[in-house]
């Protein structure tokens, strides 16, 4: 049986990727350094752990006895929070390093590590209508300050913990990943879940408008839960050294992803546009010609497929709250 340790399984992915793995029949550890009361899933038949990974004694002990490693640990959040915690963003740099450290000590056979389409260059982003980025528009490096570059130097720790010391590791760049138990209020929450949110209160509380960062123009694609942890698999258990995107390809303007809610919702908002708010890149989009190519395989859940399973997990868990 294998035994796995999933980093940052009090958070929205590494909370499915542990069910998963799970099913799948494997011992997991999930850690995460919030308590337990705020993980989105706490899974049973799994050793579950609250430590802070920053701290490296924490990672040799949360490493101990197992065989392979996922680190979805991170301080992050949607624009709202990257752009306004950046030296938090790249204190998660010690979480990479200290795991990368015990997993070459303990004898990790396989370790994954969660990057981010952030690490992509700027000026490669100025567009709506970007054509997608490939793996090599990360460099020459211009990545998205604080987030973006703490995620492009953690990749690059694991390319030289695999040559310099012969740990396997495997990195995939997620590009926006939404779907149900992730966060959607509080500051930290990502467009779809913001969008949804947003509606449902419009609904409950009898609200007329919405309001949108920037003119809503700029694009993004957004990829749902069950691909991601799919594409995980695949690429933590190919024998893909480099980098990966792990992104949807179906790329829409923040008003189309309103439309996409407004439609599911069956209910409409005026919008205000707020040109003062985080905005992020102008247009992003996955290119995912390498990954067809290597895994014969991309994500393709449709956007209003996953946004319907979103927001009926919001409206729900909004209705709780209630
Ligand atoms: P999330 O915030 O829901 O989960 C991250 C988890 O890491 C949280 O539960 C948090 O408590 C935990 N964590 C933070 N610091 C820790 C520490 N010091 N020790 C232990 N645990 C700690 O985020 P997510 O959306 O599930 O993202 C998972 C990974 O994927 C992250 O590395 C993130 O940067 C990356 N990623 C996510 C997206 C996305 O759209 N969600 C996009 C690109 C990359």
């Amino acid at each position: 049986m294998k035994r796995i340790v999933v980093a940052g399984a009090g958070g929205f992915i590494a909370g499915h990727l542990t069910r998963k793995l799970k099913d799948m029949g494997c011992h997991v550890r999930a850690v995460d350094k919030k308590p337990l009361t705020e993980w989105y899933q706490v899974h049973g038949d799994v050793d579950n752990l609250v430590l802070d990974l920053t701290v490296k004694e924490n990672c040799f002990a949360a490493l101990n006895g197992f065989n392979e490693v996922f680190n979805l640990a991170a301080d992050m959040g949607g624009m709202g929070f990257i752009e306004t915690h950046k030296a938090d963003c790249m204190l998660s740099v010690l979480i990479n390093t200290h795991l990368l450290m015990a997993a070459r000590s303990l004898g990790i056979t396989r370790y994954f590590y969660a990057s981010s389409a952030c690490v992509y260059n700027g000026e490669k982003q100025n567009d709506t209508n970007n054509p997608g980025l490939k793996e090599s528009d990360a460099y020459p490096a211009l990545a998205e300050d604080g987030y973006g570059w703490e995620k492009l130097f953690s990749e690059r720790m694991c390319r030289h913990f695999r040559e310099d010391y012969g740990l396997t590791t495997r990195v995939a760049r997620f590009h926006n990943v939404y779907g149900p138990f992730g966060t959607y209020d509080g500051g930290r929450e990502k467009a779809p879940a913001a969008m949804c949110r947003k509606i449902i209160e419009g609904e409950m509380y009898g609200k007329d408008e919405i309001i949108i960062w920037g003119d809503g123009e700029q694009t993004r694609s957004f990829m749902y839960i069950d691909d991601c942890i799919e594409g995980i698999l695949k690429i933590m258990y190919s024998n893909i050294e480099e980098p990966l995107n792990l992104g949807s390809d179906e790329m829409v303007s923040i008003n189309q992803l309103v439309d996409i809610v407004e439609k599911i919702a069956g209910f409409k908002l005026n919008r205000t546009y707020d040109p003062d708010a985080p905005k992020g890149v102008r247009g992003r989009n996955s290119d995912n010609t390498l990954i067809k190519q290597l895994l014969g395989w991309a994500p393709s859940i449709p956007l209003e497929t996953g946004m319907k399973k979103t927001y009926d997990w919001i409206k729900g868990e909004m209705q709780k709250a209630k």
